[in-house]
């Protein structure tokens, strides 16, 4: 097949986040025509900030790292376009009740000026219908055909299917074309109970962000640290996976409420702070065996996201990119 057929392959890509907008924009760079569906009203899924009253956090992912030759190569491409740079915080642990200065000299990157701002400028070359939540898929003639909870039938059908989605939003929808994927790929994932406290006046924290172990808590963050983030002093407090998943169901304020005596015991005492709560149902988790990415060519069906590459956003955005090329890879060569 030549470069001309590949580009009139249509690939519709459920899932905005930063492995959604990965696959979307290789894809296109090499000749596909692509659209995406987002359930929320903007781009970057997990790596989200949420705005208030004058403060604004980043409550899904904090930071991030680069190790991948490739990665790395667009992360140069973010700090260079001003969506990403270097995050330098005072950065403490906590175990056996005792504080410590982190001996982690781990290089970590935050999205400028919020966590969604590198999903952002992925997100301006591509073709993304927002607001859409797709809850069915089915194949006909052999195309794809897909049904949104808010609009109903898409009008367009697609060559090719992509699922950039947690795992069990994936397997929700895969479980209407083919059951045998989620049991194939059994993951186990946690939710993160998540508070954010913002303050009128400065905290006098010796620290601005500390990984906390063997508590409820495993991480307190000081969003302004960052650079580029205007507002009151916000903080962001993550509970742990274990217990978050325990919990995950529990009311909201309840959860802030134990969430709070914990971070007060570590010295945040948020009596006087503004405060947002958020449930993250699937937060992290991924496969153990790593495969990257997941296709089945016999139905032009691709999966990708953190789930399958480690987890994280490094892994989320390789994930997508991997399996562009392979995609790619695959088309060019079975029709040939
Ligand atoms: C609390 C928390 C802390 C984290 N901390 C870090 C960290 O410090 N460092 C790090 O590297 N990573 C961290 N992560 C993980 C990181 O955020 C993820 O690995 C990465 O963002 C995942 O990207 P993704 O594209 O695979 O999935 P997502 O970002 O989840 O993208 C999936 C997208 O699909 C959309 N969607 C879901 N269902 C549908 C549907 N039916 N129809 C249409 N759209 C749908 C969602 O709205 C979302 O935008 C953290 C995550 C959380 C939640």
């Amino acid at each position: 097949m030549s470069k001309h057929q590949s580009k009139e392959t249509s690939i519709a890509i459920i899932g905005a986040g930063i492995s959604g907008l990965s696959c979307a924009t290789e894809l296109k760079a090499l000749g596909f025509q692509v659209q995406l569906f987002e359930k929320s009203r903007g781009p970057s899924g997990r790596m989200s900030t949420r705005n208030g009253d004058n403060w604004s956090a980043d409550h899904g992912a904090q930071y991030f790292t680069a190790r991948d030759p490739l990665f790395i190569q667009e992360l140069n491409t973010w700090i260079s376009a001003g969506v990403a740079a270097e995050w330098h915080p005072r950065l403490k642990a906590y175990d056996d009740s005792q504080w410590r200065e982190s001996s982690s000299s781990e290089n970590r990157y935050v999205g400028i000026p919020s966590m969604n701002s590198p999903g952002k400028y992925l997100a301006k070359n591509l073709s993304i219908e927002f607001g859409k939540t797709i809850n069915s898929i089915f194949r006909q003639n052999n195309q794809w055909c897909l049904r949104s909870l808010e609009t109903g039938n898409i009008e367009q059908q697609f060559d090719y299917l992509i699922l950039a989605l947690p795992a069990p939003q994936t397997f929700t929808l895969t479980n209407l074309v083919d059951p045998s994927i989620a049991e194939k790929n059994k993951v186990d994932i946690f939710g993160c109970w998540t508070v954010m406290a913002s303050f009128a006046e400065k905290q006098n924290i010796p620290f601005d962000a500390a990984f906390i172990n063997g508590q409820m808590i495993n991480w307190i963050a000081r969003n302004n640290s960052k650079l580029g983030r205007e507002g009151l002093e916000t903080w962001t407090i993550h509970a742990n996976p274990q217990w978050s998943q325990q919990w995950i169901e529990l009311d909201k304020d309840e959860a802030g409420k134990r969430i709070l005596e914990c971070a007060k015991g570590l010295g945040l005492d948020c009596q006087n702070a503004q405060l947002s709560i958020h449930r993250w149902r699937y937060a992290s988790g991924y496969l153990g065996t790593n495969p990257g990415f997941t296709v089945f060519d016999n139905i032009q069906l691709g999966l990708c996201g953190d789930w399958l590459h480690g987890g994280r956003v490094e892994g989320a955005w390789l994930s997508g990119f991997k399996l562009a090329n392979e995609i790619s890879i695959h088309t060019t060569s079975s029709n040939e």
